[in-house]
């Protein structure tokens, strides 16, 4: 693993919110520069822009 925004080595980590319950999510830190990275963030990227809208009816009324 490599990190996305210097390139250095990143390993995965277990990170826990802040009351350190089960609830946590596993995600990449990087070695040499710290930064950390969410693995549903890396894995859930590249929406938006060409949402569907959804067709509107109007009703007209009389
Ligand atoms: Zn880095």
């Amino acid at each position: 693993m490599s990190c996305t925004r210097c390139g250095g080595t990143a390993v995965i980590e277990e990170f826990l919110d802040d009351k350190g319950s089960s609830l946590g999510f596993e995600g990449l830190r990087c070695l040499n520069c710290g930064h950390i990275e969410d693995s549903v963030i890396h894995s859930n990227r590249g929406g938006g822009g060409s949402f569907p809208r959804p067709s509107r009816h109007e009703h007209l009324l009389g």
